[in-house]
């Protein structure tokens, strides 16, 4: 999406939200629950509603229960009601709503839609508080494999770097400075084991921020066996694993998988699982996408959507892919791909939120003319964890027309 009213892209919305400050969630069950702890960092729900009599005796989450029929014409009109309940539940709570007068999209939403569409605009335009959806911090670009269809470009680095603790340090206390919550935190590399200090620089951020974000994540091809103290840190502040498992298309990282699968699980440490069985080839700087005119362009960006930022030097990329390959050389810098957050006052955080929804001056990024896009959006396809052949590796530095950008 193209800036034409920076600062204010998003009013159009907002203005459903300003006056409406408290939450009513309705179920009582384990989505009411999930529910609850999602917009907890707002402090904005004020209780939840069910049909169950003997549950508005005893309360949920030390919060009232209250019937339906007790959310009066005065407290509809500052507060939402956000449905948490199971699929089967879902339309037969809709349908009451309506009957009592409530309006969908405007007095209540489904929980699904809310937290994914609605949330961060929700959080900034009724509380003023800053929230991004994913945040993936590097530590190093080195890695202890070579993927052919790396989406961070690394067998194409020249000289990989591990990030220095004071520059990470640097980032994450700038990032923080202007956002106030991130659902979720990917500590990533690279490969982010194979970094000396990567103890160091996770401790600074687990007792600094831990509480500012909903989950912690360890991203990692579990090739490297974690120290015990890693493992003590991700304990003590509900730290989880990340794990893409390439064993199938990489035989030869069997036993050290083996070994970090079973010392994690002695550890206690909870592992999520990628479980994406193929990847794109995004073609960085080799694809060739035409298209008709801007408008395309600007829409073939808004369709990729990609979730994933990229933090460095204080400047927030949109792209983690399409910065990678202009650090690698791959693609022609842009100073449109990012948003520095070192220049950005701070009346000016409604540009972040924008920017990380999407928004930037031309509409799209110079890149997306050269990449065919993640998965679920291109339409090729490939192994997941395919490694680079020792000529690969070779010709590589040949296929990077561009001189790179500094670390
Ligand atoms: S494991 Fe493969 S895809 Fe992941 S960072 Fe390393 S080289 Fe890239
Ligand atoms: S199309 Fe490619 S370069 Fe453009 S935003 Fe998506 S992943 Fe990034």
């Amino acid at each position: 999406m193209k800036w034409t009213n920076k600062g204010h892209e998003l009013d159009f919305i907002g203005k459903r939200f300003k006056d409406r400050k408290q939450i009513y969630i309705y179920g009582t069950g384990p989505r009411g629950k999930l529910c609850y702890e999602r917009l907890a960092f707002l402090n904005c729900t004020i209780g939840f509603i069910d049909g169950n009599t003997k549950k508005r005796k005893i309360g949920f989450m030390g919060l009232p229960v209250f019937g339906i029929e007790q959310i009066d014409a005065l407290k509809k009109e500052h507060s939402l009601i956000i449905i948490a309940a199971g699929p089967t539940s879902e339309g037969m709570i809709a349908k009451t709503l309506l009957f009592y007068g409530f309006t969908p999209e405007s007095d209540f939403y489904y929980m699904d839609s809310f937290i994914n569409a609605y949330l961060q605009i929700y959080a900034m335009y009724a509380h003023n508080k800053l929230m991004v959806n994913l945040y993936p911090q590097s530590v190093t670009e080195r890695c202890s494999l070579k993927c052919v269809h790396c989406n961070h470009s690394l067998p194409y680095l020249k000289n990989p770097v591990n990030f220095k603790k004071e520059e990470f340090i640097a980032d994450l206390d700038l990032f923080f400075s202007h956002v106030d919550y991130i659902y979720s935190a990917d500590f990533v590399g690279g490969e982010p084991f194979v970094h000396p200090d990567f103890y160091g620089m996770m401790k600074y951020a687990a007792e600094h921020y831990r509480s500012r974000m909903f989950r912690m994540l360890f991203v990692t091809n579990g090739t490297i066996v974690p120290s015990d103290e890693i493992l003590e840190l991700m304990k003590e502040y509900n730290i989880q694993f990340w794990f893409s498992d390439y064993r199938t298309n990489v035989p030869q990282i069997q036993h050290s998988v083996e070994a970090f699968l079973q010392r994690v699980e002695k550890s206690g440490v909870t592992i999520l699982r990628n479980e994406l069985e193929t990847w794109s080839d995004y073609a960085l700087g080799k694809a060739d996408i035409k298209f008709a005119n801007e408008e395309e362009k600007i829409r073939y960006f808004d369709y990729c959507g990609t979730p994933c930022r990229y933090m460095r030097n204080g400047r927030l990329y949109y792209c983690t892919s399409d910065r990678m390959a202009q650090r690698a050389g791959l693609v022609e810098e842009d100073c449109d791909s990012y948003l520095d957050l070192k220049t950005i006052t701070p009346d000016r955080r409604m540009e972040i939120l924008e920017f990380d929804l999407g928004f930037n001056t031309k509409g799209y990024l110079n890149t997306c003319t050269k990449c065919n896009g993640p998965y679920l959006f291109s339409v090729t396809p490939v192994p997941k964890g395919v490694q680079c052949t020792q000529k690969q590796l070779q010709d590589f530095p040949k296929q990077c027309p561009f001189p790179g950008i500094e670390v």
